[in-house]
């Protein structure tokens, strides 16, 4: 059966498993006893290793829409938010479940561009589809994603080993995502022409999972988080769990060239944008301060093609947190953005 507009019911279910394995192409791997296909997977775990377990759901009408994603944007954004949180661990990625719920009139073209997406996401970072579900539903689409990874004992970092003094750091650019998202909805088409790189950066955003295993092994870390909420909410929770307070200095906060006039255009602010929007996937975390943190961040910045940028300190708790405007002034942080009435 070619692709074109013929619905999935055009095939039984085990025919679109069978297709799906197709489409996914994994080659042998000595770690999978058992793949696609039988009850469960069978997965040799590697000796010595923590085993990293996280999953992430994306339902139509309330995480994207069919008209404004392509299919294939669909399964790769799926794929890296999991391989986002697998990367906000210091881990490495390695075998995936793909639970998908289709409404019957689904293309089969789009089924195709659905897991093509997930396989090019996962491949690029070397994990594998070993087993999912499918299911027909007389509702939207919904993607439910499980992803494995490994990680070094000595190596995990979770959110809670923040300590007073520490550098606040995060990868990359903030905002990009969520300006990108309110371009799609204001311009339709035409935004991918006005901004870019905005756009891709809502589409396909880029999990850092090499920047996390390298910022894991380095050892500088204390703790870390993928920012998925925006970049004050995930530093409050990094704050909560870690019990410290933290001091952000805005003209540090790291944005791409093409925020400050999209935001302009659509009577945004910058500022909130980059701390609130959300979906960036970039890490955040904390390393202890002194000169061999700043010469291992550079190392790894220079490594990954990444930028890593300090944005501010963490302090006491009883502190509190503060974003520290470039004229001075200091405002509690708070998940919007930051408290205007203090
Ligand atoms: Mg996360």
């Amino acid at each position: 059966v070619s692709g074109g507009t013929a619905p999935i019911s055009k095939l039984g279910e085990f025919a679109l498993i069978e297709r799906a394995r197709t489409l996914l192409g994994n080659e042998s791997d000595p770690r999978v006893l058992v793949g696609i296909g039988d009850d469960t997977a069978a997965l040799q775990p590697t000796q010595g290793k923590i085993l990293l377990v996280t999953c992430d759901t994306q339902v139509e009408g309330t995480h994207f829409r069919r008209d404004r994603m392509s299919a294939h944007d669909l399964g790769r954004r799926a794929a890296a938010v999991n391989l986002s949180d697998i990367a906000s661990m210091g881990g490495a990625p390695t075998f995936a479940l793909v639970s998908l719920s289709l409404p019957p009139d689904f293309p089969l073209s789009d089924f195709d561009d659905l897991f093509r997406g997930i396989g090019d996401q996962f491949r690029a970072f070397s994990a594998k589809v070993v087993g999912g579900n499918l299911a027909s539903t007389a509702g939207g689409l919904v993607l439910d994603i499980t992803l494995l990874g490994e990680v070094a004992p000595n190596q995990i970092l979770t959110r809670s080993g923040a300590r007073p003094g520490d550098r606040i750091c995060v990868t990359g650019s903030l905002g990009a995502s969520a300006a990108g998202l309110r371009a799609i909805e204001r311009f339709g088409e035409a935004a991918e022409t006005f901004f870019p790189e905005l756009v891709r950066a809502h589409r396909l955003p880029s999990p850092r999972v090499l920047e996390g295993q390298e910022i894991a092994r380095s050892g500088i870390a204390t703790a870390m988080i993928d920012v998925s909420d925006g970049l004050a909410a995930d530093l409050l929770h990094l704050c909560d769990a870690s019990r410290v307070g933290a001091v952000v200095h805005m003209e540090r906060v790291p944005v791409c060239r093409e925020l400050l006039p999209a935001a302009e255009r659509l009577g945004e602010s910058p500022e909130i944008l980059a701390l609130s929007g959300g979906e960036d996937y970039e890490l955040l975390f904390t390393a202890r301060a002194g000169p061999e943190t700043d010469e291992t961040l550079r190392q790894i910045a220079d490594a990954c093609g990444v930028a890593l940028t300090i944005i501010g300190e963490t302090v006491p708790k009883e502190e509190g947190t503060w974003i520290v405007h470039p004229d001075g002034r200091r405002t509690p942080l708070t998940a919007q953005g930051w408290n205007h009435f203090r």
